[in-house]
């Protein structure tokens, strides 16, 4: 077995590697891995953080996924869909905040009333703000065409989380039908390549019957897959979902904390240029766990600037926080807090992915 700071100097790892780094158990040994990761961040993207507002834009979704809060079965969610309005006020306020930055949210609908709703809103946008916010979408699969016409329309960046690169669970936390194949998911990815978007995905940690071995793997897809961007956090149950009757099999809250930032750290030390979240779920299980992302290599905060009556029903998970936070405050708290770990936010920047740049300059 190679010792620790061997395996620190090297600047991609074999998956044995990445399971043996992910498997330290003791905390000076995580914090080395913490540490060496906020290292070749600081070296290569600087200790820089990007913001990009999140609009939520509709809890309606025609999909089922046994872990997620806002599924169609759940009869105990009021659904909603901001009115294009509410959307450009959302914008508006990024804008004159500097934001650089906005993310389209959405349950995953298709048909063309939405493909339009979401032209149309892209058009809006661009039209308020000069052209001068970047657009990411997250609105779930779609077809390469739909894809294609979002990003005419003007958005470059689109999210679409895999949530675990291991087929045998992936399949055991989505229902056995047409759609919500694993193989599905992987062509979206691929298609959202195809049709030149910055592409992002992401997966949840400690889910139920996941291995270091799955969490290492999904490393190893991050960079075979090339992606541009990665969000993910701790998986964190939500009680009106199937997969809740399995709480009882998870890791302790605080290991999964723990295990999350190992894996944004071992990800940024195998990916320095990509972009990384730090998850709002990191938060809902330690009050400073923004900040314990962005030191862990993280170099993304997306705050939330859907209407606060409107937050409450967009609960992928229990206990999401800032459920009634101000977006205004929020953004001067979050100023504060990152000066204080010796981060700077980067207004009106797009913060677009180095990874992604570097690979249009070698093409
Ligand atoms: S995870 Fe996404 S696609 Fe699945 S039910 Fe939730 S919102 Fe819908």
């Amino acid at each position: 077995m190679t010792d620790l700071t061997t395996l620190l100097s090297k600047t991609t790892h074999s998956h044995q590697e990445l399971v043996q780094l992910l498997s330290v158990t003791s905390t000076e040994d995580t914090a080395q891995i913490l540490d060496a990761a906020l290292q070749k961040k600081a070296s290569t993207l600087g200790r820089k953080v990007y913001l990009r507002g999140l609009i939520e834009l509709t809890n309606h979704c025609s999909k089922n996924c046994y872990y997620c809060g806002i599924r169609a079965a759940n009869k105990n969610v009021t659904r909603y869909t901001l009115t294009d309005e509410e959307v450009l006020d959302c914008a508006d306020f990024a804008w004159k905040q500097g934001f650089g930055s906005l993310v389209i949210q959405s349950g995953e609908l298709s048909g063309t009333a939405f493909t339009a709703q979401i032209e149309g809103l892209l058009h809006k946008i661009h039209q308020h703000t000069k052209n001068e916010l970047t657009i990411t979408l997250s609105c779930g699969e779609q077809s390469l065409d739909t894809y294609k016409r979002w990003f005419k329309a003007g958005a470059e960046r689109y999210l679409l989380r895999i949530e675990t690169t291991n087929k045998a669970l992936y399949q055991q936390i989505h229902p056995h039908d047409t759609h919500h194949t694993w193989e599905s998911r992987i062509e979206a990815l691929q298609n959202l390549r195809l049709a030149g978007y910055q592409v992002g995905t992401g997966v949840m940690i400690g889910l139920p019957g996941q291995s270091i071995s799955d969490l290492a793997g999904d490393i190893g897809f991050f960079r075979s897959m090339d992606v541009d961007m990665v969000g993910m956090g701790p998986y964190i149950e939500h009680a009106d979902t199937p997969m809740f009757e399995k709480a009882q099999l998870l890791w302790p809250a605080s290991e999964r904390f723990r295990m999350a930032l190992l894996m944004i750290a071992v990800l940024r030390l195998n990916m320095p240029w990509i972009n990384m979240a730090a998850s709002t779920a990191l938060e809902t299980l330690d009050p400073l766990g923004r900040q314990k992302g962005i030191l862990a290599g993280a170099n993304v905060v997306m705050p939330n600037l859907t209407p606060v009556t409107n937050r409450k029903n967009y609960q992928l998970y229990n206990n999401k926080p800032n459920l009634d936070k101000d977006a205004a405050l929020s953004t001067i708290s979050l100023q504060k807090v990152l000066d204080a770990i010796g981060e700077t936010i980067c207004f009106n920047e797009a913060g677009n992915s180095q990874h992604f740049s570097r690979r249009q300059q070698q093409e």
